[in-house]
């Protein structure tokens, strides 16, 4: 069985609005789930709409992550108030913490996301971290949410950060999923490919302008935010598991074991790890087109103000054997960067992370 999409997906400006008769008729007693102090406004918003509703409300906040001390906290908090839904309001991980603990409970989920920095609120799968955000595993869940509520309003109230984050993660579905998945005899994940083509397509003509205008709500906006949040998430949903990510995730995964006391969004991580998988490709499997593919990232990436270099990740790679624990973690048996159709081993990684951390891109 495979979950391709939300039950319903409300989008566009006042989304939460046309989506509140849906909401009311599936739950009478929903806990509104968050964490950040800067979406508070919108989270109470939501709170008195449900409230003037008749609705039984609660609320609860992440502590830390989504982690399992605070999935098991939230659930208790939602047995004792017997809560009959979670209404996820806020970022990928306040999601991913909304859907696993509903799906644990077999109540309802539905996502709100406030930020366009992930298509969390799309799809069936969390990502479960350590509280204090090291990445432990990915959990494929039973169904994708029942509502999804993109309110451009909403989205729009987000720092522009977020909104480059998404960008890079989003551009990176097509730089993992083309090589890990052509060679796939199945319709479905080819078409999930080329859609994640358009999509990266689309973030290159458009991610800038929106950037630049995140306050504007102009056609480049919408098109960007929507490819971030919605289409990378129907690509994840058409694709399944098969359509997999591969090195630039697995870095990411590997970059998050190391504790700083900065911490980056999912997307800027995985943004530095596609540039890596790109110089992976160039060095290790001869693929001469992927430097004219960094050159172009890293222009736009430059323009997003993302980071480009695991130093400006707050991570000196030379220093406390970092480059050795980025690199066993990387090359741990059950990483996706095993997807990729060439070996990669330890001593790679080392090699290419060198060398990355110590070249200057011209553009
Ligand atoms: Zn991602």
């Amino acid at each position: 069985m495979q979950s391709i999409a939300p039950e319903s997906v409300f989008r566009g400006s006042n989304a939460w609005e046309k989506a509140l008769p849906q909401v009311t008729n599936l739950t009478r007693s929903p806990l509104i789930l968050g964490r950040s102090i800067n979406t508070i406004n919108l989270r109470n918003k939501i709170f008195n709409d449900l409230k003037n509703q008749n609705l039984e409300v609660n609320t609860a906040n992440l502590q830390f992550d989504c982690c399992y001390e605070d999935i098991s906290r939230i659930k208790n908090i939602i047995l004792k108030n017997n809560s009959d839904s979670v209404i996820a309001a806020g970022g990928g991980k306040v999601l991913d913490s909304g859907k696993y603990i509903a799906e644990c409970l077999n109540i309802p989920c539905i996502t709100v996301p406030l930020s366009a920095s992930t298509c969390a609120g799309w799809t069936a799968l969390s990502n479960i971290y350590t509280k204090n955000g090291q990445f432990l595993k990915d959990v494929a869940l039973g169904s994708c949410p029942k509502i999804l509520v993109y309110d451009h309003e909403f989205i729009q109230k987000a720092p522009s950060r977020t909104l480059a984050s998404g960008i890079a993660d989003a551009l990176a579905k097509w730089y993992e999923s083309s090589i890990t998945s052509s060679k796939i005899d199945d319709g479905l994940v080819q078409q999930a490919i080329q859609i994640s083509r358009v999509l990266r397509d689309q973030l290159l003509i458009d991610g800038e302008k929106a950037f630049n205008s995140q306050f504007k709500n102009n056609p480049s906006w919408r098109n960007t935010v929507e490819a971030c949040g919605l289409t990378a998430g129907l690509v994840g949903g058409i694709g399944g598991e098969k359509c997999r990510t591969a090195a630039a995730h697995a870095i990411h995964n590997a970059i998050t074991q190391i504790i700083t006391p900065n911490k980056f969004l999912h997307g800027e991580i995985v943004g530095v790890g596609l540039l890596l998988q790109l110089r992976l490709e160039e060095m290790k499997n001869n693929n001469k087109l992927a430097d004219q593919s960094i050159k172009q990232l890293f222009k736009l990436m430059k323009e997003l103000n993302l980071p480009t270099t695991i130093a400006q990740l707050g991570i000196n790679v030379f220093e406390n054997n970092n480059l050795e624990k980025i690199a066993d973690f990387t090359c741990q048996d059950n990483s996706d960067i095993h997807f990729l159709p060439f070996e990669i081993h330890k001593q790679d990684i080392v090699e290419v992370v060198t060398h990355f951390e110590q070249q200057k891109i011209k553009i």
